[in-house]
């Protein structure tokens, strides 16, 4: 199994070159899950098989009844869509079993990776000693980062585990952050949004009329909520979190890669007053699965609350500069997964990623244009982001689904239906710069 098979690595290969070079990538369809097992029945036996049956069946039967998160024309929840130099160079860093626990076992990656952070962090406009890690995506980086808020104050007002500690999180917030607090054992104060953005104003009010002010130790805001790409009054939040002394968490995990696009780029005023922020390279940094950068402004706060104690580690805490991504998070083995993006960035430059985040900008701006024009159908709120919100006049929610099936039984598009307000409506995501108008006319005009 060890040995170098000249034929396995071409059969690998070809398939790896062919699928590289889909143009466009096809959509694909969901599973029946019978015909899957029946495909895979007896696969799993004690002598295993011919390797080209195998990936033939992998090619025809299984890849198939994945749908496509890179095609032009998946516009639901967060696609995706990598550059070929980020997809190339994941293959590196599994060829090459590059791990990134340590500094002692690992500097070459992670120097690279942080090279990364510090790019991000720059964006931001955090300070020159704000770093972190690269996790597996939001929902890691966001529990990462609120555990550390966690215990930061539990040592900050000297209380113990069995202290009622909350955190204010708006309503709009990311489900992975009420699903972090339920992990933590820490209470969310709800505010309320206006227009379904977080205020400073309205988190203030909240607040002052709390009658127990002192458990509340932090505060999530979003930066590009997922659903309609609203970025929240991150200055006014930072405001009162710095006023009573909160932490300040900022979810980017779609949104965050705005920060790279001038367009856009005021919406995100606050940003440098962060605790911690996460943003998903994954989504719109054009890195592949599984990829989130977790930052934040004092890590040596971060260290102290994830570094694991163990007598086989010691080794690894030494003294000197090396930095360990493992103490960042509540990880100890972890995939180099920030590698694909160092490697796409080092070698594209970061104008051609503004261009490309910039063009999924556009293409919600034209899309939203070409819906107030339309008779019949309306925008629900104007994009902020990539991510336009409509309805069609008229339809209720059973027309959604029937629509977005048939969009997807026909191989136009993939474009599911939301919530907005109770309503069942329509949504565009996009980050995929080969996602074309054409495309857009051509699925918005099978809701004629
Ligand atoms: C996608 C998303 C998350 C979750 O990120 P995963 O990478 O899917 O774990 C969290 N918050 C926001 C705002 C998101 O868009």
């Amino acid at each position: 199994m060890h040995q170098y098979d000249a034929s396995l690595v071409d059969l690998v290969f070809d398939y790896m070159r062919a699928r590289l070079q889909y143009d466009p990538v096809p959509l694909d369809h969901p599973g029946d899950g019978d015909k899957l097992r029946a495909h895979l029945d007896g696969l799993l036996n004690e002598h295993g098989n011919d390797p080209a049956e195998v990936m033939k069946l992998y090619d025809q039967h299984l890849s198939r009844a994945v749908i496509s998160a890179d095609s032009p024309r998946y516009l639901s929840f967060i696609p995706c869509a990598p550059t070929k130099a980020a997809l190339l160079f994941d293959m590196v860093v599994s060829c090459a079993s590059l791990q990134g626990i340590s500094w002692l076992e690992a500097a070459g990656a992670i120097a690279a990776e942080n090279q990364v952070l510090r790019l991000i962090s720059d964006r931001a406009g955090l300070p020159a000693t704000a770093g972190g890690c690269f996790v597996s995506g939001g929902s890691a980086g966001n529990l990462s980062a609120l555990v550390v808020a966690r215990d930061t104050a539990r040592r900050k007002h000297g209380v113990d585990a069995r202290a009622r500690l909350r955190i204010a999180v708006s309503d709009q917030a990311h489900s992975s952050i009420i699903n972090t607090l339920n992990i933590i054992g820490v209470e969310a104060l709800v505010v309320p949004t206006e227009g379904h953005r977080l205020t400073g104003e309205a988190l203030r009010a909240a607040i002052e009329a709390d009658d127990d002010r002192p458990s509340i130790i932090g505060v999530v805001a979003t930066a590009g909520t997922t659903n309609a790409g609203i970025i929240d009054d991150l200055a006014g939040v930072a405001d009162v979190a710095g006023h009573f002394d909160l932490w300040f968490h900022v979810d980017g995990a779609y949104g965050g890669a705005g920060l790279f696009a001038p367009s856009v780029r005021d919406r995100y005023q606050g940003i440098e007053r962060a605790d911690s922020f996460v943003v998903d390279p994954h989504k719109w940094l054009f890195a592949p699965f599984d990829c989130a950068a977790l930052i934040y402004r004092k890590p040596w706060l971060a260290k102290g609350v994830h570094t694991q104690d163990a007598s086989y580690l010691d080794c690894l805490h030494t003294e000197g500069e090396e930095w360990n991504p493992t103490d960042y998070a509540y990880h100890l083995t972890r995939r180099a997964r920030g590698l694909p993006l160092w490697f796409s960035l080092a070698v594209h430059g970061t104008e051609a990623y503004t261009d490309a985040i910039e063009e999924g900008l556009r293409l919600a701006r034209d899309t939203a244009q070409l819906i107030r024009e339309s008779e019949h159908l309306e925008l629900v709120r104007d994009p902020e982001l990539s991510a336009v919100v409509f309805r069609r006049k008229g339809w209720g929610s059973h027309d959604y689904y029937d629509w977005s099936h048939r969009l997807l039984a026909g191989q136009v598009g993939f474009v599911t239906p939301t919530g907005w307000e109770g309503e069942t409506v329509a949504r565009f995501a996009f980050l995929h710069p080969g996602t074309s108008m054409a495309m857009v006319r051509e699925i918005l005009a099978t809701m004629a």
